[in-house]
């Protein structure tokens, strides 16, 4: 596999010799990262290094398969099966760095790049799925797999790859297999711009505010940052308010003109459905029909039933269920505060019924009533940085880990912070990026990735991204609490590709089914509010005080305030997602039509939005949630379960904490998502933890 690689770059060199293009020649993506820990060495890649990498890669792959095939002796696990998961490893490096990239420094030469290479690796990687021959030697190995002796994570190599032939079409006939074929890469290409679409519509909308009274009801902090916000765009004494959330929300919140707040969330909500270049309808419906045509070609009812199969849920009925019955349980919830609402604009004289953009500004307004508590009075206590060692603080306690922050290794923006991670022998685990800030090159909400994931012998290169609340005049970054929450979230998931101990990058790390890799992030976003937890780095930016005691209960006395909208808001998306990857044929619907129909079935109310309307739920139609937005729902039951464990025994109890690391962090995809669930709890999760936090019970 090595060999391959060495041989194709030598051949590169020759055809860069003679036809005098330096580039091939000197490509960062293709050399050796000379670099700290092997971290991409950002400052010398350009964009113009992508294409030519990206071929060479294929290239260096399509090789590597070859040698497996031509191999003349018989299929053995170590000559097929682990050759094949071992291969490829050029392509993942150069497609991690663009992938990274693309999300969080995208440009237009970026996205022209993506939309030339996504056909170009669907068809690669259906070149190899749909390989006869390599299909042939996996199967055999398969069918004896009984026989012959193989570790538990060997097993279990081998069992996904079999799947993975089985559902990337290998069992199709040649007609069926090009169809497959031409749905990938249409799929491919679809995606992306649906991806790029919502990030324009984002980027394209302003509210700008021209008159001071307009900002009636907003926080300073708030003021000050709109008033960067519209410096950034060139506007002197002006405020300028997006659709980003840390901009929108807080408007929503504040301000007092209820035209303005109509005005902004009517523009977060239309995103991709203005009937314009940027439009998405017509997108998603085709991806929507696409998906139901690749499930039916593998011999699945609809797409749902595809992705199902493999995840921990099984088949849609068992989504629909415990979704349904969430939903039937925080309906009458949100409803009953609807009514609360709506009695609160009517003691204030206002003659109207409450709207969806009404909902965040009278909900914050009853929220300082009942409990005195205004989210404003706790962001001085949730300073970005100390948030961040926050959390590094609760790793340390659960596992050991040290966080050094490092000057010295290649960030791909200024404002990216990078930490060396440590075991607790001080011997080097891993590399950990946070880029926090917003900016119109960033895609929108918070994620994780890897720039490089662990294997036996290589640590992981993690990175996180957030959309926070940026410092503003004399202030540092104050987060609210639903930023503090996500920083725990997604230091979860960098907590899960970091402490992975896998021998195959395959398995390792968060390459679990979708239903159960929000259990190791959501379960730290449990350590981000508990009273003993915030007592230990919530602390004054300015002052340094703790965060006094009675913040802490008028906080937890408000934990369940406008929870029944919370979990309706999400619960609706989680439905929405279902009702588009169960459509039994493949008709092209009409968007809108659907999804108002749906509203209607499940008898939303008018007063609240689902979270995301199609035209921009990024999750389905351009990330790897179709079928799948339930997961953090169903994963919440998971960490709420294992967290009661925490509560009881301690927050920092050392043999539960062990018993997690050994079977949930450190274990990737190595067994079934419940074996390792069970090996850690010592049985499956009841529910009542999850609905006991919810209110539902
Ligand atoms: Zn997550």
């Amino acid at each position: 596999m090595k060999k391959a690689i060495i041989t194709i770059l030598i051949a590169g060199f020759f055809l860069a010799s003679c036809t005098q293009k330096p580039t091939e020649m000197d490509n960062p993506l293709l050399s050796k990262f000379d670099t700290p820990f092997g971290v991409p060495p950002f400052e010398k890649i350009k964009v113009e290094h992508f294409i030519p990498a990206y071929e060479e890669a294929m290239k260096a792959h399509s090789l590597e398969i070859d040698e497996i095939i031509n191999n003349t002796e018989p299929p053995t696990f170590k000559n097929t099966i682990e050759k094949l998961a071992m291969s490829g490893k050029l392509l993942k490096q150069v497609s991690s760095i663009f992938n990274n990239l693309n999300a969080s420094l995208t440009s237009d030469k970026m996205q022209e790049i993506a939309q030339t290479i996504a056909p170009l690796t669907s068809k690669h990687y259906d070149d190899i799925s749909l390989n006869a021959k390599l299909f042939k030697r996996v199967k055999l190995i398969y069918e004896q797999k009984e026989d012959i002796k193989l570790s538990t994570e060997q097993q279990r190599l081998l069992d996904i790859i079999f799947k993975g032939f089985e559902r990337g079409g290998a069992n199709l006939n040649d007609e069926d297999q090009e169809k497959l074929r031409k749905i990938n890469g249409e799929m491919a290409i679809l995606k992306l711009k649906f991806d790029e679409n919502v990030l324009a519509e984002t980027n394209n909308f302003k509210l700008i505010i021209e008159n001071k009274e307009d900002l009636s009801g907003l926080p300073v902090s708030v003021i000050q940052a709109a008033e960067k916000t519209a410096k950034e765009n060139g506007l002197d004494n002006k405020w300028v308010f997006t659709t980003h959330k840390p901009s929108m929300l807080p408007f929503l919140a504040y301000a007092d003109k209820r035209d303005l707040r109509k005005k902004l969330h009517k523009a977060y909500i239309m995103r991709g459905d203005n009937n314009n270049e940027y439009d998405n309808k017509k997108i998603l419906t085709r991806i929507a029909s696409l998906s139901a045509e690749k499930a039916q070609l593998l011999g699945f009812e609809n797409y749902a039933e595809y992705v199902l199969d493999v995840n921990m849920a099984k088949t849609p009925e068992k989504v629909f269920s415990f979704t349904n019955k969430v939903w039937n349980a925080a309906l009458p919830i949100a409803q009953a505060e609807a009514v609360e609402l709506q009695k609160l604009i009517d003691s204030e004289g206002g003659n109207f019924k409450l709207e969806h953009w009404d909902w965040w500004y009278y909900s914050e307004k009853l929220r300082s009533h009942k409990y005195n508590l205004d989210e404003e009075m706790l962001r001085p206590y949730f300073e970005l940085n100390q948030v961040r060692d926050g959390a590094f603080m609760v790793a340390n306690k659960l596992f050991g880990l040290k966080f050094i922050e490092r000057d010295d290794i290649p960030v791909y923006h200024k404002d990216v912070q990078v930490f060396e991670v440590l075991n607790p022998d001080d011997s080097h685990l891993g590399i950990l990026y946070m880029d926090w800030f917003p900016r119109s090159s960033k895609g929108g909400g918070a994620w994780m990735d890897a720039f490089r994931k662990q294997e036996e012998g290589i640590s992981p290169v993690i990175t996180t991204n957030f959309n926070f609340t940026e410092p503003s005049g004399d202030k540092p970054a104050l987060l609210s609490i639903d930023e503090v929450e996500t920083t725990f979230h997604e230091f979860g998931h960098a907590l899960h590709g970091l402490l992975s101990n896998c021998k195959y990058e395959k398995l390792s790390g968060t390459s679990v089914t979708r239903d159960f890799v929000e259990f190791p992030s959501q379960f730290m976003e449990n350590y981000s509010t508990d009273p003993e937890i915030l007592k230990l780095y919530a602390k004054h930016y300015k002052t340094g005080e703790i965060i006094p005691d009675e913040l802490i209960e008028k906080f937890k006395n408000s934990g369940l305030f406008n929870n029944g909208f919370v979990v309706v808001e999400y619960t609706a998306a989680a439905l929405l997602d279902m009702y588009w990857n169960t459509i039994n044929d493949t008709v092209e619907r009409d968007a809108i039509q659907f999804e108002n129909d749906v509203m209607t079935k499940m008898n939303m109310m008018p007063e609240i939005i689902v979270r995301y309307r199609s035209p921009y739920f990024t999750h389905i139609f351009a990330g790897g949630y179709s079928a799948g937005y339930y997961s953090y729902q169903w994963a919440q039951v998971l960490d709420a379960d294992a967290f009661s464990v925490f509560k009881k025994k301690g927050l920092f109890d050392a043999e539960t904490a062990s018993l997690l690391k050994d079977n949930i962090y450190s274990r990737g995809n190595t067994e079934p998502s419940m074996d390792l669930y069970v090996k850690f709890r010592g049985s499956e999760p009841k529910l009542d933890a999850f609905l006991e936090r919810n209110g539902l019970n």
